[in-house]
């Protein structure tokens, strides 16, 4: 199982993708979120949109979703093996469709429906992939808002946006190698997002543990990254770096 980032940027990043990472194992694929980055990013890979397969959306924040209407319309147009899956946090699901209707329902063949573009799975607590157990874990980023997290053990957890939650952390950090915390890495603390001063204190073998992502474009130039991983445990991800378990956790281009 190899995870790859599609982009390690938070919602205003220009110089890198916004948030997003393929997960690639079993012959498939799994994005979590689709911005409108990734298709640059797939490109970058030598991707086509039509080969994604399977994509969860962790919450409806525009810069976690705004891809989706593209990738729907590029499928239509050159069809891959088959329509992309699509697994929606049962909560979320119409709330996404009224996002994608706009563009998607009325086409020049007739009127649309969401499962017309995506094969649709609502999900509560999990979902499974070539036999592989994707488990949501719910996240505190905005409150009343639903978020959520993936859990796939014992590879990793994958924090999508949140405030730190730092039972939880601790408790995940047993049952995973890998742990994709969000983390600003800016000076000011934001009330939805977590901050590098929350995840100082964390035991260090936590900090081992764990990449941030869904950080400011400061910190993709080699001025700031490498300043910081040499003062501490914690790494930041980086954009279309994989993270591969078979190879015992290496990172690999
Ligand atoms: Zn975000
Ligand atoms: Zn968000």
């Amino acid at each position: 199982m190899k995870l790859t980032f599609l982009g390690c940027g938070d919602g205003f990043s220009v110089e890198q993708g916004h948030n997003s990472a393929i997960v690639t194992f079993a012959d498939t694929n799994l994005c979590i979120d689709f911005p409108e980055s990734n298709h640059v990013s797939l490109h970058q890979m030598g991707m086509k949109l039509n080969e994604v397969e399977h994509i969860f959306v962790t919450h409806l924040h525009e810069d976690h979703v705004n891809g989706l209407q593209k990738l729907a319309l590029f499928h239509r147009v050159y069809p891959g093996k088959a329509k992309p899956k699509l697994y929606v946090p049962a909560g979320l699901r119409d709330d996404l469709w009224q996002i994608l209707r706009h563009g998607l329902e009325l086409t020049t063949r007739g009127k649309r429906v969401f499962e017309d573009y995506f094969d649709v799975e609502c999900v509560e607590d999990a979902f499974e992939i070539a036999g592989v157990r994707f488990e949501l874990i719910r996240t505190q980023h905005v409150p009343e808002m639903l978020s959520y997290g993936l859990l796939c053990k014992p590879y990793f957890y994958f924090s999508g946006d949140t405030r730190l939650d730092e039972t939880y952390i601790n408790k995940v950090a047993g049952e995973v190698e890998t742990i994709f915390h969000e983390c600003h890495m800016q000076d000011d603390q934001l009330p939805s997002h977590t901050s590098l001063e929350e995840l100082l204190p964390l035991p260090e073998a936590i900090q081992e543990k764990m990449l941030l992502m869904h950080y400011v474009d400061d910190y993709v130039r080699a001025e700031a990254r490498d300043p910081f991983h040499g003062r501490h445990k914690l790494r930041l991800a980086e954009p279309l770096r994989g993270y591969d378990w078979q190879n015992g956790g290496d990172e690999s281009r």
